[in-house]
């Protein structure tokens, strides 16, 4: 009977079971069901995403709200670096960044996929979008490793790599190697699909074909192109190690369309910021203490040089895991144990603005992301400002060792050794364009010491309880208490979970 009511929709179903918990905002109109009880006083240490978010979704119901951010600005690790802004790394190395007017880097986050709660947060915040271009057929793939002597178009190469790897199933399938798998006319209709997804010839021979692009483009009549030649055995593009990179475009949370805020990522906690109120922000205020008492929780926190306590009957730690498990709190050995598990991890980026937009006018690349196997690894166009006068490239964006290491050169030495990188795939105009660059790496900023973090075992792995259930009057909200670690709607809807938990109780 549950099962037939479930059918008709009168009952849950277990499919419903599995989806994500529908998210309620708390509202004022709450507090008049529960017999006139007033909205609690709540202190969120962290202003980045998770921290502001939780402000703003409790602010809705008229909860007071005080963020305490260490750093002078909100947004955390959602970064956007403009000319004048300037950062201390923790081995010393100060920069301030020297892009002209118009021009940013994203040093944190810098693409939205589609599916993300982070959209539905721009379109209630009023912040613009535009798109960002993860995947280009134009951009390059150089595998210095293994040998190749140039970049290679994407196109080209998932041209070949398909190609090859279309007409090696087609002929085995046409030999009988699928006999057993497939019945005939399933393999009539495989070899029909490959034909056309390797673009291969009746015989089943791929040998190349406009897909992988021309020296001559098409033009007026008396112009039909020039493919471009050299097509190389399936020996020779297996060798290159380009297929490596194909499978990126599949990512859940990769795939193409995905969306950037005009203007800068930053936009985001802009927008929070101003919606919440500046006034409830406290920033350049480092927590040194968390107390749980009975009745309430303690916040201790230097602002300024001064030492000062804020009580409030709720607190919410938004701030990374690392940083919080250094902080002296009373919340017991379950809420430490479980901090120390998650691991920090590192990555950089270097922005390098150019005199000039030479990606877009001479190689025709507009935005998307050249792959290397250089330390480099990732070089990303800008997805914004196209035939402007000027751009920003991201020279690299590296991850774990690669990172580490450019972390321990001076800006001036990291740009000279990412340019070198870049110079091998770009040429000359890599280096002779360059107008100025800013380098930053995540694990070696204060407060943050993380570019993400590895929840060991996932978040909800049984020591985490203490973090994900609230310990005391304490909540806990960050991306590293998500499976979507290291994207901003893991900091979104951890912050959710947790406004949700303190306001059922508030209620109760
Ligand atoms: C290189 C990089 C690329 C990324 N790419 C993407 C992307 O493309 N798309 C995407 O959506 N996400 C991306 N992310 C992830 C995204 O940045 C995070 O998921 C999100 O910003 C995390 O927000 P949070 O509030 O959980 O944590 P944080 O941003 O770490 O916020 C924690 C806050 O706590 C503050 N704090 C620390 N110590 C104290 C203290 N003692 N007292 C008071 N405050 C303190 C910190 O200053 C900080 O503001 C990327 C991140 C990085 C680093």
């Amino acid at each position: 009977m549950f099962a037939t009511m479930g059918a008709l929709g009168l009952a849950p179903t277990a499919q419903a079971a599995n989806r994500e918990p529908v998210f309620h905002a708390p509202r004022a109109s709450d507090f008049h069901l529960s017999g006139g009880k007033g909205a609690a006083k709540v202190v969120i240490v962290g202003g980045g995403i998770a921290g502001l978010a939780a402000a703003y979704e409790l602010g809705k119901a008229g909860y007071d709200c005080t963020v305490l951010e260490a750093r002078d600005r909100t947004g955390g690790r959602n970064f956007t670096v403009r000319g004048g802004d300037s950062t201390t790394d923790l081995y010393g190395n100060h920069q301030t960044a020297r892009f002209s007017e118009g021009q940013y880097m994203n040093a944190g986050p810098a693409r939205l996929p589609q599916w993300m709660v982070t959209l539905d947060y721009c379109r209630e915040l009023g912040v613009p979008l535009e798109v960002f271009t993860n995947t280009n057929a134009d951009a390059y793939l150089y595998n210095e490793s293994a040998g190749m002597k140039g970049p290679m178009r994407y196109r080209t190469a998932k041209a070949d790599m398909y190609g090859y790897v279309s007409e090696l199933l087609a002929k085995a399938t046409d030999k009988g190697a699928l006999d057993r798998q497939l019945n005939a006319a399933d393999q009539e209709r495989l070899v029909e699909f490959l034909k056309d997804f390797g673009a291969l010839g009746d015989k089943l021979d791929y040998t190349g074909g406009e897909r992988r692009g021309f020296t001559t483009v098409p033009a007026a009549a008396g112009t039909p192109g020039v493919e471009l030649g050299n097509v190389p055995s399936a020996s020779e593009i297996l060798s290159t190690g380009v297929g490596r990179y194909f499978s990126f475009e599949f990512g859940y949370d990769q795939a193409m369309l995905m969306f950037q805020p005009v203007g800068g990522m930053d936009q985001i906690p802009k927008a929070l910021t101003r919606a919440i109120g500046a006034h409830k922000i406290r920033t350049g205020a480092a927590v040194t203490r968390i107390t749980d008492k009975a009745q309430g929780v303690s916040v201790t926190y230097t602002q300024g040089g001064r030492t000062r306590q804020i009580e409030a009957d709720y607190c919410i730690g938004a701030l990374p895991p690392n940083i919080l498990a250094k902080i002296p709190h009373n919340l017991g050995a379950g809420v430490q144990t479980a901090l120390e598990a998650i691991k920090p991890q590192s990555a950089g980026k270097i922005g390098l603005e150019y005199a000039s937009r030479w990606w877009e006018l001479d190689h025709r690349i507009y935005g998307g992301i050249t792959e290397t196997d250089l330390d480099v690894t990732h070089i990303w166009h800008p997805s914004y400002g196209f035939h402007g006068e000027r751009g920003v490239m991201i020279g690299y964006y590296n991850y774990d060792t690669d990172a580490d290491s450019y972390a321990k050169l001076s800006p001036a030495d990291r740009e000279k050794r990412a340019v070198a990188a870049g110079v091998k795939i770009y040429g000359p105009k890599y280096r002779t364009e360059l107008a100025s660059s800013f380098s930053h790496h995540w694990r070696q900023t204060p407060h943050l010491e993380a570019a993400w973090h590895d929840t060991v075992g996932g978040p909800d792995a049984p020591v985490y309880k203490p973090l994900n259930e609230g310990t005391g009057r304490v909540y806990f909200a960050g991306d590293w208490l998500s499976y979507t670690d290291a994207w901003q709607h893991g900091a979104f809807t951890s912050a959710r979970k947790a406004v949700t938990a303190l306001h059922a109780r508030v209620l109760a």
